[in-house]
């Protein structure tokens, strides 16, 4: 059986008055925390101390768990024995790490449907940005166009595992074999398709892979960059401080190399503890996990294909394999309206917007010039037949007869 999320059990009140369950339709964006990660940090919080700074029971103590939980992480991603963890905060840090230790001569490779986190850390002057792909050859294709031009030099290819906007898989082993035809390196955003699906370094033949813990179902501040070291250890140190220094005198400052040079200040340790135990979790459950979810997002995807006015969208194609997030528009109303009407009067929270991914939004939305955004509703752990069911019926509902109270466009403060 697939292990509980914390929030599963959320009630929220109603526009009308009732209580419901809440039907949590925004994994995609933070999962609630898992049941063993909650009593992994609870076992924590009591006796923790410095890490890699005290000699004292409970520091050595917490070092172990800190390394532990680093190991964990390594198992997690199936990294080669050379391949080092570091923590982070998120995605958004582990990339902006990375795109700091990218030598001065590289060429970064990247599509232009990535996540804002995956498209905007590398340097402009030395970035190729290639159009959002329309099929998985062509998108293995532009890869290798781009990287027969690029100029003599390392080459780094950044490319999400699965797109934040519709779920769908990138071609990775395919993208790497290229890149790896070419000598260029390959970073995988996996923020959205490690909680959903296996993801192997070596399998892939990726060189760096990126994850957030709260998108793993553990709670936020936790991430990891994980890869070759040989280029982070040819970086300045990601914050200067104590913990990245091996030694330092008035004249000179020798930095550490591994983990360590990246992860100046006092480490995030509960934050390390509980993006391990949710990665233990997840690998134990895997199958379980895959088979929950594909039947349940069939069950939406189904649903929402009987509507008439609602229009699903995809890189790819309908036949793509994707996690569970899908992304549409009702026509006559707008997503900030769709989104408000889930919420007060279905008890469901789904995201609208451009999903930090505007040149993607903008791609898929060219044909439905009448929205200028969408919905994404992103299913997990926490989802069931019965929020599906009362997601479709929702959106049917408020594609024949709108929505029953009238809601201030944009009043919600989300992010774009
Ligand atoms: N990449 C992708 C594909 C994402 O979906 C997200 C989060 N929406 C990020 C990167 C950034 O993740 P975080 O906000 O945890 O840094």
């Amino acid at each position: 059986s697939i292990p509980a999320t914390v929030a599963a059990d959320l009630l929220v009140p109603l526009a009308d008055g009732r209580v419901t369950d809440y039907a949590n339709f925004d994994h995609g964006a933070s999962a609630p925390c898992l049941e063993s990660v909650r009593a992994a940090v609870e076992a924590a919080l009591p006796s923790y101390a410095s890490v890699h700074r005290g000699n004292g029971y409970a520091s050595r103590i917490t070092t172990q768990w800190y390394e532990r939980a680093r190991s964990e992480v390594h198992t997690f991603v199936g990294a080669r024995s050379t391949d080092q963890v570091i923590f982070t905060r998120q995605t958004t840090d582990a990339l902006n790490l990375l795109a700091r230790a990218v030598p001065a001569d590289a060429t970064v490779i990247v599509f232009e449907s990535e996540h804002h986190a995956a498209l905007l850390p590398w340097p402009a002057e030395r970035t190729v940005r290639l159009a959002a792909p329309t099929s998985q050859t062509a998108a293995v294709t532009a890869v290798a166009d781009a990287l027969r031009t690029a100029p003599e030099g390392p080459r780094l290819v950044v490319v999400t595992g699965a797109s934040n906007v519709t779920g769908e898989i990138f071609p990775i082993a395919e993208i790497a074999a290229v890149a790896k035809a070419h000598g260029a390196r390959v970073c995988l955003d996996a923020a959205q398709l490690a909680p959903h699906r296996p993801v192997n370094i070596e399998e892939l033949d990726v060189d760096w892979v990126a994850l957030s813990g709260h998108k793993l179902y553990a709670p936020y501040g936790a991430g990891a960059l994980i890869g070759r070291a040989d280029w982070l250890n040819g970086a300045d140190p990601y914050l200067y401080g104590g913990g990245a220094t091996a030694a330092v005198t008035p004249e000179t400052t020798i930095w550490n190399e591994g983990p360590p040079r990246h992860e100046g200040g006092s480490p995030n340790v509960i934050g390390a503890i509980a993006l391990a135990a949710a990665c233990a979790a997840i690998s134990k459950h895997r199958e379980a996990i895959e088979q929950h979810e594909r039947s349940l997002l069939a069950r939406l995807r189904t649903g929402l294909a009987q509507i008439s006015g609602v229009t699903t969208y995809s890189i790819f194609g309908a036949e793509a394999d994707r996690v569970g997030t899908v992304c549409f528009t009702v026509e006559g109303v707008s997503s900030t309206v769709v989104s408000a009407a889930l919420s007060a009067e279905y008890g469901i929270g789904v995201r609208d917007g451009k999903f930090c991914a505007h040149p993607l939004v903008g791609h898929l939305l060219a044909e439905s010039p009448e929205h200028g955004t969408a919905v994404r509703a992103s299913l997990g752990l926490g989802t069931s037949r019965e929020h599906v069911d009362r997601l479709v019926t929702a959106v049917r509902t408020l594609a024949t007869t709108g929505p029953a109270s009238e809601y201030v466009e944009s009043a919600h403060g989300c992010q774009p």
